[in-house]
């Protein structure tokens, strides 16, 4: 077996799934499978939540891969397409594009081709990332209508800070967005994964989860397992090597890590070429034979020094979980100073995949 290895489990996807449908009973589902489904591999994902009502990438090459692969569903490209040669594919395609600024108007309007695209028209109501600005939404909504290219059309716009339950931003665009689309009786979409758990006013006809659909926790302080979610990906590898270091010894490059006293330190065979943090301070978890263990030293490209003093019954070839059920992705990147998308969307090429049911 190649090492390391990101088993994956589409029954957990369907599960996780199933924990957004309780949530959300009236919405459908877009499943947000952008960046190879955040690092888990993008069309055995889709295969697996085929329940989903749609699912959402954010560029045209990650929709073509699911349409060569197969994929039926309703297809949501969220960035729309960026030139006319985008749009052509996206129709012969049939991917619905979400539309957010003049030039893509502009571009829906010069269209002389038979398909009609299915809309989404975004507009921003905080984020400042992309969207129309909301002094110029309904003149882009007029507009839009006024487009034969256009036969369906919904109504977006993306939440900044749902994943903070005391900040009045969430409100804020919640109330915006009510505003701007009162008029309308499209069909509308607002909540990724956190503003699915914790804003139900967000849910809307569609909703967009992500995270929680991998089973990782949109939230800081609460966890994946007490919102009822199941992570997908255990990241494992085994131990290669293991040695005495005495008392006054470093560890690693730059010397970071001194011992104490006496101990065995285990090499794992994983490092920041796997896509690992190489930020995570020592004592950061890593779970050796059934037991949690801190890493000693700076992770390096290929390998990771744990302390072994807890597990004296590790040998070469003990398994190793660097993340997944027995220790969650969240709490590695709050080691690492950093946000769990970043860790399992960031698995490098060299990670064996493997599915299991
Ligand atoms: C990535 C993305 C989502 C999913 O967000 P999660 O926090 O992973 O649930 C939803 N909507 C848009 C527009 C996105 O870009």
């Amino acid at each position: 077996m190649k090492l390391p290895c990101a088993h994956l489990s589409a029954g957990a996807l369907e599960h996780n799934l199933g924990v957004v449908r309780r949530l959300t009973p009236a919405a459908r589902v877009m499943a947000v499978i952008k960046a190879n489904a955040y690092g888990h591999d993008i069309v055995p994902t889709a295969r697996a939540l085929q329940a989903a009502d749609a699912f959402a990438v954010a560029r045209l090459d990650e929709g073509l891969a699911l349409r060569s692969a197969g994929i039926r569903h309703r297809l949501v490209l969220l960035e729309g397409v960026f030139s006319p040669e985008e749009l052509q594919v996206a129709a012969r395609e049939q991917l619905d594009i979400v539309v957010h600024s003049d030039a893509q108007l502009s571009m829906l309007a010069a269209w002389r081709g038979t398909p009609s695209f299915a809309v989404w028209l975004k507009v921003d109501t905080g984020m400042n990332r992309l969207g129309f600005r909301m002094e110029e939404f309904g003149g882009a909504l007029e507009r839009v209508r006024q487009l034969k290219s256009v036969r369906e059309l919904r109504l977006m716009t993306h939440l900044a800070a749902a994943d903070e339950r005391n900040s009045p931003m969430t409100d804020l665009q919640l109330q915006r967005f009510d505003e701007l689309t009162a008029g309308s009786n499209a069909e509308r979409s607002i909540a990724n994964s956190a503003g699915i758990i914790a804003w139900p006013r967000a849910q809307a006809q569609w909703v967009r989860p992500g995270l929680m659909l991998y089973g990782i926790s949109p939230f800081g302080d609460i966890s994946a397992a007490s919102l009822g979610l199941r992570p997908v990906m255990q990241l494992t590898t085994e131990l290669i090597a293991s040695r005495r270091v005495k008392a006054g010894e470093s560890v690693g490059y730059a010397g970071t890590w001194t011992a104490e006293r006496d101990l065995t330190v285990g090499i794992i065979a994983a490092g920041y070429g796997d896509g690992y943090p190489r930020a995570v301070p020592n004592g950061t978890p890593v779970y050796v034979e059934g037991r949690l263990v801190p890493i000693v030293g700076r992770v390096s490209m290929d390998m990771i020094a744990v302390d072994l003093t807890d597990v004296p019954h590790a040998q070469l070839g003990s398994a190793v979980v660097l993340w997944g059920n027995e220790l969650p992705v969240e709490r590695i990147a709050s080691c690492a100073n950093t946000i769990p998308y970043e860790l399992v969307c960031g698995l490098s090429q060299r990670v064996a995949v493997c599915w299991e049911g």
